[in-house]
């Protein structure tokens, strides 16, 4: 048995069922794996570490997705956005520690306040940090316009899951109306590409549904895609949910959490040199979750920037950590002595070169 594994993992290209015998391989034969994942980022990415300073902007959102704490329909989350001046010491926080880069999240809002809002901030940062700062966007599904505006403001990257690429996944996962439409998250995705961020996309792993076939065809999609980044995280049950209403089975959170580190391997081996990141969502399940992430491949994290007030807003799903231990200066998650034999890179935006290569492709 182990003698397959180690005989695909020698393999250049990998087919779909290589994919699948990866993920399913067994428990004694997963640290080959991990290991092989690990080579594959010190040959490309030199064991770097990227940080992305995350500013939790606006829990304000107009979706309902099935899963999700901060779901339209939760009327349990006192709603907030961020005053500009919060956004903007969060982000200077991120220049002063030299952190290189951050990522603005929220809920989907397509008012025109906040659309201009956003490209206010993205200018602000830019003008404020002499274009020093990268600056990620995840404001879910947006127009054509909307994107093209953000990215002219000085966005480069943006971070949009498809959540499942599997179109019969998808619908189980979401309400079946005209706010939740595979096809539309689809095209947003083509069209933040075109737009021409540094595209990131992902899925969650041990939603309700889900298969291991599933999961082969949601690396398959991410390949075939190109993206440019990769964020994935074991989804977690938020009791004020659909998905999460019997509450949390901690015994399948270690079997999600140990899946989303063969994901990373897998994805790792397959994309060689794109950004994945060790998702928070890793560290809700396992105090060292992040750091097992980036020995099996991942190579950016993102410590939590948001104001310490606002943290309980952002819940979307149970047991985040890092909203009631966090210091006076509003930041957790940030420890930079973290992983040992890794780099952890301060001052740079962390490219890979998949994106450079990528845009002279095409
Ligand atoms: N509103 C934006 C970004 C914020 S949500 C968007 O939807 O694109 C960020 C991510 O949190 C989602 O993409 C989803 O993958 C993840 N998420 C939401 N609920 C979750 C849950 N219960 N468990 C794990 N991850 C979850
Ligand atoms: Fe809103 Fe994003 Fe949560 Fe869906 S996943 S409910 S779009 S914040």
């Amino acid at each position: 048995m182990t003698s397959g594994i180690a005989n695909i993992l020698e393999k250049r290209d990998h087919d779909r069922s290589d994919i699948l015998a990866m993920l399913q391989c067994s428990e004694e034969e997963a640290p080959l794996l991990f290991r092989k994942a690990a080579s594959v980022t010190d040959r490309y990415l030199g064991n770097n570490v990227y940080l992305r300073g995350l500013i939790e902007y606006s829990n304000m959102c107009g979706k309902n997705c099935l899963y999700c704490g901060v779901r339209r329909d939760n009327h349990t989350v006192a709603r907030y956005t961020l005053s500009k001046d919060e956004v903007l010491e969060a982000a200077m926080t991120a220049y002063r520690l030299n952190l290189g880069s951050i990522a603005i999240q929220s809920g989907e809002n397509t008012s025109t306040a906040f659309i201009d809002n956003v490209e206010e901030l993205v200018r602000e940062i830019v003008s404020l940090t002499g274009g020093r700062l990268g600056i990620t966007l995840s404001q879910g599904e947006q127009s054509r316009e909307t994107y093209h505006r953000w990215f002219e403001a000085g966005a480069h990257r943006y971070l949009f899951r498809i959540e499942a690429s599997s179109e019969a996944l998808y619908r189980k996962i979401h309400p079946d109306d005209q706010m939740h439409r595979y096809h539309r998250r689809l095209e947003c995705l083509k069209i933040i590409q075109e737009e021409g961020y540094q595209t990131g996309t992902g899925v969650m792993v041990g939603l309700p549904y889900q298969t291991m076939s599933h999961l082969a065809d949601d690396v398959i999609f991410m390949r075939d895609f190109n993206i440019d980044m990769c964020g994935m995280g074991p989804f977690i049950e938020h009791s004020a949910t659909p998905l999460g209403s019997r509450g949390t089975d901690n015994l399948f959170l270690r079997e999600r959490f140990n899946m989303t580190l063969r994901m990373i391997a897998v994805v790792r081996i397959i994309m060689k040199d794109i950004n994945i990141v060790a998702s928070t969502a890793m560290q809700t399940v396992d105090r060292a979750g992040r750091e097992k992430a980036i020995a099996c491949g991942a190579n950016v994290v993102m410590p939590n920037l948001s104001p310490a007030k606002y943290r309980e807003g952002y819940l979307i799903y149970e047991g985040k950590p890092g909203y009631r231990e966090i210091n006076g200066e509003n930041i957790s998650g940030l420890d930079l002595g973290m992983i040992p034999g890794t780099t952890v890179c301060l001052g740079v935006w962390g490219d890979t070169p998949h994106y450079s290569n990528r845009v002279a492709k095409a």
